[in-house]
């Protein structure tokens, strides 16, 4: 995967290329990386990337020539990749749109400053817009590093064999279960039995009933979303039962 970001702003990715799983998956070339300055692509003396809006209005819109410069220059490096404009009005982000862009051979992605992006270069040289929230930043740039992590971590190959990304929260609807390490103890407070026990069967067992448990709790949604399967509709009874001696 190429991932190629277009910014004002190329060093605030300098410091995101060079960490952790990123860093390694850049590292052993799971993923290619570049930063193209917009500004490279302005054409007058001063490098201007915006402009007074038509029809007046306080804020700045980003210039369209040197966005389709730059949009052009990243696609003769990667011609198959997909444009992406992150924007507060583009579809949520979400585990399944990062599973969907983790298969794509490449990406290029827009951060927009000021009030956004001319309209014409969203409607003729964009092919997604990507929101990472419904909430308004003042740039793209950490939406695009949310889009590049969230996405690098699910190419095969990114996570150890040890930290397969298949469990996670949100990728089989569910909030992935609570998880526990060294001391045993911590102020007074034990790890689960099951857990020390070696059965690997009933430790899956525990996981899957905490993992229901901590999404009834905290995301309700995703259990009205999800097809539940034979065991996990036994255990959701079994509470059920619980629940209504309690209040009985
Ligand atoms: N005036 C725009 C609006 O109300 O839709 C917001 C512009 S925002 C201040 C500047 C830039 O930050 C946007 O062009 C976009 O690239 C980025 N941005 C802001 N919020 C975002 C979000 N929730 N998701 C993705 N990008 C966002």
């Amino acid at each position: 995967m190429f991932f190629t970001v277009l910014t004002i702003f190329p060093e605030m990715f300098d410091p995101f290329w060079a960490h952790g799983i990123i860093r390694k998956a850049i590292e052993e070339k799971k993923i290619l990386t570049s930063t193209i300055n917009i500004r490279d692509y302005a054409r007058d003396r001063h490098q201007v990337t915006d402009d007074r809006p038509y029809g007046g209005g306080s804020g700045m819109v980003m210039k369209p020539e040197p966005l389709a410069g730059a949009i052009r220059a990243a696609a003769q490096t990667v011609p198959e990749a997909k444009t992406v404009l992150l924007t507060p009005q583009g579809q949520v982000f979400d585990q399944r749109m990062a599973q969907e862009l983790a298969s794509w051979d490449g990406l290029v992605l827009i951060c927009g400053r000021y009030e956004g992006v001319d309209e014409r270069v969203c409607r003729d040289l964009v092919d997604y817009e990507i929101s990472i929230g419904d909430y308004v930043l003042t740039g793209g740039e950490l939406a695009a590093m949310i889009v590049i992590d969230a996405a690098t971590r699910l190419i095969p190959g990114v996570l150890g064999g040890d930290q397969a990304a298949e469990k996670d929260s949100f990728s089989d609807g569910l909030l992935e279960h609570a998880h526990y390490t060294r001391p045993r103890i911590f102020e007074g407070r034990e790890v689960p039995e099951v857990l020390l026990s070696g059965h690997h069967q009933e430790i899956e067992k525990w996981r899957l009933e905490s993992s229901l448990m901590r999404t009834l709790l905290k995301r309700s949604d995703l259990l009205q979303k999800k097809t539940l399967d034979r065991q996990e509709i036994e255990i959701l009874k079994k509470w059920h039962h619980v629940i209504k001696s309690l209040i009985q």
